[in-house]
């Protein structure tokens, strides 16, 4: 089922008189939805993102705007007739039901010509059970459960309707580490299995991108940024989005771009008019040193330079290669985790506490007076302008 997000907005009243207007937390969002996907909405706390999943369940009424499911205008349709599916975070399980009675709760509440025999029910439970993998589990209360298990507990509630929509708030939030990490993978085959349009919502950026076929990045009730979670991360259009995606954190800097040459502080790190890899898919030769400064100008203009952790390569002690640029860091420590090391170091244009540069485990950098060098891998640097925060492309 594809959806349809026509211009939605969603205030709520202020209940905070020392501040004027209305709460915005959906603002003018417009996405299209291709059926049989999985979409990761995606942003920091207090962005929007279950505001726009309760629009689309019915939970919630647009201030303005609309919802279609496919060709159907759904948006003053109440949420009974929507054919969504829910999951939340915290399960929301009956603990005096047993699991088959759970799941098949929402079966025995339809009437008229939906109605079914209970035969027809248990099938259903069934074969739902049987797609969660929890079959055996039918006769155990929700307190008899893990939490991986309850949760599967409860995406079987909300698929056995057969839902046009499946929803999933924070789903995995409560489970520890290694049962997120496994029911996340669980709820992409069953996504795969069932082809059911589905929204995920987390402010968990690895969890959308390792399960995602989409994602959208929000801030303040806006769409940053959506495409494919590798897009996305590879060619950000501001600065927010990268610093968003990616863990460790991109490395952000003051910097300068100076005719065709980038600065970071003092140092000059490299040619940006080769630069098409972080500049934008569809860049040519020179266009970056066009647009930034127009051709041959040796006009300055501040910018920001963020470099993922990946994007360093460090010098050692057999490069002696200085065609290429070089980011002179102050050395603070080193991690070894195995096949990469960090590189933990500072800089005087850096914007955080410390950089922190990923090298694989074998390199031998070479360490000079407390420094460390690193040439800078163009695909993993992008450049955004220091006022607008967009990417210079
Ligand atoms: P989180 O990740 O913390 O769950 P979120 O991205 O899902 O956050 P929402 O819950 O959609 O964000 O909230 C968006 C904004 O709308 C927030 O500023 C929130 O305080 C506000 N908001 C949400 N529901 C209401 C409400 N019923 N009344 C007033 N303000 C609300």
């Amino acid at each position: 089922m594809k959806i349809v997000l026509e211009n939605l907005t969603k205030k709520f009243p202020n209940r905070n008189k020392k501040i004027k207007g209305d709460v915005i937390a959906v603002n003018n969002f417009d996405h299209e939805i291709q059926d049989g996907k999985l979409i990761g909405l995606l942003g920091p706390s207090g962005c929007g993102k279950s505001t726009v999943l309760n629009l689309i369940s019915g939970l919630e009424k647009p201030t303005s705007g609309k919802i279609f499911f496919g060709d159907d205008d759904v948006t003053e349709l109440p949420a009974e007739n929507r054919g969504v599916g829910l999951v939340f975070q915290n399960y929301a399980l009956y603990p005096h039901l047993n699991v088959r009675e759970n799941i098949r709760f929402p079966l025995e509440n339809l009437r008229g010509k939906d109605k079914l025999t209970k035969d027809e029910m248990n099938s259903k439970v069934l074969k739902t059970a049987k797609l969660v993998q929890i079959e055996s589990l039918l006769d155990r209360k929700p307190s008899e459960m893990s939490g991986g298990q309850q949760q599967r507990v409860a995406i079987a509630r909300a698929l056995v309707k057969q839902p046009r929509v499946l929803l999933l708030d924070e789903p995995l939030s409560n489970l520890d580490a290694r049962l997120r990490l496994q029911t996340r993978e669980e709820l992409k085959r069953i996504q795969i299995e069932t082809g059911i349009t589905t929204i995920f919502v987390t402010h968990d950026q690895e969890e959308a991108m390792s399960i995602c076929d989409s994602i959208v990045v929000m801030k303040d009730g806006c769409i940053m940024q959506y495409g494919a979670p590798q897009d996305v991360y590879d060619y950000p259009d501001n600065l927010f989005v990268a610093k968003f995606l990616g863990s460790p954190q991109i490395n952000v800097f003051k910097g300068e771009i100076r005719g065709s040459s980038l600065f970071i502080g003092k140092d000059y790190v490299m040619d940006v008019k080769d630069l098409c890899g972080q500049a934008g898919r569809n860049c040519e030769k020179g266009e970056i040193s066009q647009n930034a400064n127009g051709a041959g100008s040796s006009e300055i203009r501040p910018c920001y330079v963020a470099i993922r952790p990946e994007g360093f390569e460090a010098l050692s002690e057999n490069d002696t290669d200085n065609s290429f640029g070089t980011l002179r860091c102050e050395f603070r420590k080193m991690e070894v985790m195995g096949r990469d090391t960090s590189i933990i170091c500072t800089h005087e244009a850096f914007e955080g506490t410390v950089i922190r540069a990923i090298i694989p485990s074998e390199t031998r950098p070479q360490f000079i007076g407390g420094e460390v060098c690193f040439r800078l891998k163009p695909s993993k640097v992008h450049i955004f302008d220091a006022e607008t925060e967009d990417v210079i492309r």
